[in-house]
C-alpha cells in the first residue's frame, strides 16, 4: 500500500546516501534542502518523488528553528550541492526549503537566502511536518517531527492541512540530559546518543525527556478531540533512538509509528516540493 511504498523510498534514499551513489532515473529533478539544528541534508528526487541522490553533513547552523550561522549554512549547502552534482554529472539550479511551522518574519526568509547564496534558486518553502507528511504519503493523520531543536506537528484531514504547532524541544535536550548525567561535554553526549549500541543503556536516563516530548505533543493537541483516532507518525532524528516508538507510545497514551530512517523523511519530503 501507500505506506509501504513510502517506506521503500526512504530505505532507497538511505542506501543511496550510504553508498554515495545515484539512482538511474530520468530528469527533470527536484531538490530539497533541510537546514537543521544538528545537520544539513540535500536530497534530489525525480518528478514522481523517487529519491535520486542525497548527502548529509552534521553541523549546527540552526538553533530553535532559526538560522544562526548564515555563512556556515551557505558553505555547507554549496559543498553538498557540488558533491551531488559531481555524482550526477549535472548542475542543480533550484530547490525547496522548509521551516518549523511557527517561524515568522525575516527568520522565515533566511533558509531561502541561504540556498540562494549557495546557487539554488528557492522555489518553495514548506512547513517541516508538512514535508514529512508528503514523504510518507499521508493525507489523513498526525505527523510529529522531533528534530534537534524543535518539535513540530501537522494534522492532515482528507489531504488538507488543518492544524500545525511547534515547540522548542528536541534531540538537543536529550543530549543536554546525557551530558549532565555522564558529566561529559555536549559534543560527546551527541556522539554517544547517535551510537545505536548505547541506546539500551542510555534509555533510562533519557526517558524523562521522551515523556516530556509526549507531554508537549499532548498539550498541542489539547481540545482537538476530533483527531483522537488519527494515525500518528513520528519522524525526525530523535525518533532514531531504539525503543523510542515504544516509550513515546506509552507516554503519549496512543500507539505511534516510526518509519525507517526517520531522520531522512522530512528531507525527502522537501525534495518532493522542489
Ligand atoms: P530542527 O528541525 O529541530 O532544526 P534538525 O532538522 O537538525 O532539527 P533532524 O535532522 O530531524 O532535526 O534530527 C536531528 C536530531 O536527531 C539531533 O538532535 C540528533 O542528535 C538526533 N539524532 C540523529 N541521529 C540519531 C540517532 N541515530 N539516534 C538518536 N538521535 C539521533
Amino acid at each position: 500500500d501507500k505506506t509501504m511504498e513510502a517506506y521503500e523510498k526512504i530505505y532507497k534514499l538511505h542506501e543511496l546516501m550510504e553508498t554515495k551513489t545515484v539512482a538511474d532515473l530520468p530528469g527533470p529533478y527536484k531538490v530539497g534542502v533541510d537546514l537543521g539544528t544538528a545537520d544539513v541534508v540535500l536530497v534530489v528526487a525525480d518528478e514522481a518523488g523517487n529519491p535520486v541522490a542525497g548527502s548529509l553533513r552534521w553541523a549546527s547552523v540552526v538553533k530553535d528553528g532559526l538560522v544562526v550561522d548564515f555563512r556556515g549554512a551557505m558553505l555547507i549547502v554549496e559543498e553538498l550541492k557540488a558533491e551531488v552534482e559531481e555524482r550526477m554529472g549535472i548542475t542543480l539550479d533550484k530547490g525547496a526549503t522548509a521551516i518549523p511551522p511557527g517561524t515568522v518574519g525575516r527568520n522565515a526568509l533566511a533558509c531561502g537566502h541561504v540556498i540562494a547564496g549557495a546557487g539554488l534558486e528557492p522555489v518553495c518553502q514548506v512547513d517541516e511536518p508538512v514535508a514529512a507528511a508528503k514523504a510518507l504519503g499521508i493525507t489523513h493523520g498526525i505527523v510529529v517531527d522531533i528534530g534537534g531543536g524543535t518539535t513540530g506537528i501537522a494534522v492532515l484531514r482528507n489531504g488538507e492541512l488543518v492544524f500545525t504547532a511547534d515547540e522548542p524541544t528536541g534531540g538537543t535536550h536529550v543530549s543536554l540530559v546525557l551530558a549532565g548525567a555522564y558529566k561529559m561535554p555536549f559534543e560527546e553526549a551527541e556522539l554517544l546518543k547517535r551510537d545505536a549500541a548505547q541506546h539500551r543503556r542510555i534509555m533510562p536516563v533519557i526517558l524523562p525527556v521522551i515523556e516530556k516530548m509526549a507531554a508537549v505533543v499532548t498539550a498541542m493537541l489539547a481540545g482537538q478531540e476530533e483527531y483522537h483516532d488519527y494515525p500518528v507518525y513520528v519522524v525526525g532524528g530523535t525518533a532514531c533512538l531504539q525503543g523510542f516508538e515504544n516509550e513515546f507510545s506509552k507516554a503519549f497514551g496512543r500507539k505511534v509509528h516510526v518509519p525507517p530512517h526517520p531522520l531522512l523523511v522530512t528531507p525527502l519530503g522537501i525534495a518532493m516540493f522542489g
